[in-house]
């Protein structure tokens, strides 16, 4: 098809005017759906839940909106669906808003095709071509959404101010024939939602009072955090009825599925040799599934995957920053690697009063510390660490410093008895290099002091339980044993 180059030679491969964008997005859906093709490739852990509801509203043909927080590839998720777009489209050359060469709405092409005819120049659009896509702010105006009159244009063009000639379009007009991607919409102000209304109920533009009858063809999408955009009076009521499908989207569900989104979206493949231990994935993960859990943390806007996926880079490169100190050629990411990432952490969540009180930074030092307690009570949980208590208990103390080398953290953790007879719990062996058995070691440490069995101090030397944990201890033994009581009552 893209070899026509003008109206005449597109009449003779093509049919006449092509059908909607609903319809073609439609059509290639099935396409895809009847021969398996993947539909929505690298968007993961949406496959039971977002994925078919979003099927089924292309089938019909809706306008959707995506509800949901920051950070759920929302906005990956429309980029996505260019890829139901044909691989071209015929327009008029030249065209602003895209003209069907059959079907031309705009002045300009409408003059063109009544003077030239079948010599009117065609070009071809790419899928990418077609999609445009805004962030709504409250200063979003009628003329970036719909269009302004251009009095430059008109003085140059000698048109007068009323002509069709003189309007410079907006994005909307943009989009025509394909689609239009509005993210947080609550934040557009009330009068533009109006503006979007009439456009998509009537096909009528209204540019500073001169009315013009543009009978776009768009598929809308928007999206919304879900709190806004069920706020009573945040959107017009006509304009949501015209949505025909809410979605939501969320979080990973499991661990696993964060891990793996993390896994794919973070830079971790870097010109030197780099070797990061499942359980120092899971542990970056958990801090983001503490965060989103946590009542210090405001929920309402969310904890994205952006956290683990920075924070993941952040401790690889400090793990890298040593291995470059020490002249080691593997880098292998520690627990203390992921507490020196916590620049990445810090300003990915905002916090409630009670979070603001104690400080973003003790905030994340503490969701780390319940990451690793929680990893360690799945990977370690029955195993027999007493005599590894037992050595801090006797007043020995030990220091793991972060930029130690692999060699002498091995030494320091050899002085334990039994310590690196359980790095097999960690998938970690005798034969493993150097550096990852320094960091499962320094895991079943920093474990042991999540769960308050031993002490750490500042600088990172563990010792015996402080005693002010022992007394937290005993208090929430007191505690259970009361719950107990309660129980059998
Ligand atoms: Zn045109």
């Amino acid at each position: 098809m893209s070899k026509a180059r003008t109206l005449g030679e597109l009449r003779r491969v093509a049919p006449g005017p092509t059908e909607s964008v609903k319809g073609e997005m439609r059509r290639n859906l099935i396409r895809k759906l009847k021969s398996g093709e993947p539909l929505f490739p690298g968007i993961l852990g949406y496959d039971g839940s977002v994925i078919p509801r979003l099927v089924n509203a292309l089938l019909s043909r809706h306008n959707v909106i995506l509800l949901g927080l920051r950070g759920q590839a929302k906005s990956r998720l429309l980029r996505g669906l260019t890829s139901l777009l044909d691989p071209e489209l015929p327009v008029l050359e030249g065209c602003e808003i895209n003209d069907d060469p059959f079907r031309p709405l705009c002045k300009r092409c409408r003059d063109l095709v009544a003077e030239v005819g079948d010599d009117a120049p065609v070009a071809f659009l790419a899928p990418s071509d077609r999609y445009v896509e805004k962030l709504a702010t409250p200063d979003v105006t009628i003329a970036d959404i719909i269009g302004d009159v251009d009095p430059i244009r008109a003085a140059r063009g000698g048109h007068d101010l009323g002509s069709e000639l003189t309007i410079h379009y907006g994005l909307l007009p943009r989009a025509h024939r394909g689609i239009f991607a509005l993210n947080e919409l609550p934040d557009l102000a009330g009068r533009i939602q109006v503006g979007l209304f009439n456009i998509l109920q009537e096909g009528d533009v209204q540019i500073k009072g001169y009315p013009v009858r543009l009978s776009l063809d768009l598929c809308l999408l928007f999206t919304a955090n879900p709190e806004d955009y069920t706020a009573r009076g945040k959107i017009i009521t006509p304009l949501k009825d015209r949505i025909g499908s809410e979605i939501r989207t969320h979080y990973p569900t499991t661990v696993d599925q964060g891990v793996a989104i993390t896994q794919q979206e973070a830079w971790t493949a870097r010109g030197s040799q780099v070797r990061i231990p499942h359980f120092v994935r899971e542990v970056v993960e958990g801090v983001a599934f503490a965060a989103r859990r946590d009542k210090r943390v405001d929920s309402r806007s969310g904890v994205s995957q952006r956290l683990p996926i920075s924070a993941l880079e952040n401790a690889v490169s400090n793990a890298e920053r040593r291995a470059m100190l020490r002249n080691e050629e593997l880098v292998v990411p520690r627990i203390s690697d992921v507490s020196a990432a916590l620049p990445s952490f810090t300003g990915k969540f905002e916090l409630e009063y009670e979070g603001e009180l104690v400080g973003a930074e003790n905030v994340a030092q503490e969701l780390i510390r319940r990451a690793v307690g929680g990893v360690f009570s799945v990977r370690l949980g029955a195993v027999d660490l007493r005599p590894v208590v037992a050595y801090f208990q006797a007043e020995d103390k030990l220091k793991l410093e972060n930029d130690a080398s692999s060699v002498d953290v091995l030494e320091q953790l050899e002085r334990v008895p039994g310590l690196l007879d359980h790095l097999r719990h960690l998938g970690v062996g005798p034969e493993d290099p150097a550096a990852a058995r320094a960091a499962a070691g320094e895991f079943i440490l920093e474990g042991l002091h999540a769960q308050k069995k031993i002490g750490r101090s500042e600088d990172r030397g563990f010792e015996a339980p402080e005693r002010a944990s022992e007394a937290e201890a005993n208090l929430e033994q007191l505690q259970r044993l009361r719950a107990m009581k309660g129980q059998v009552n």
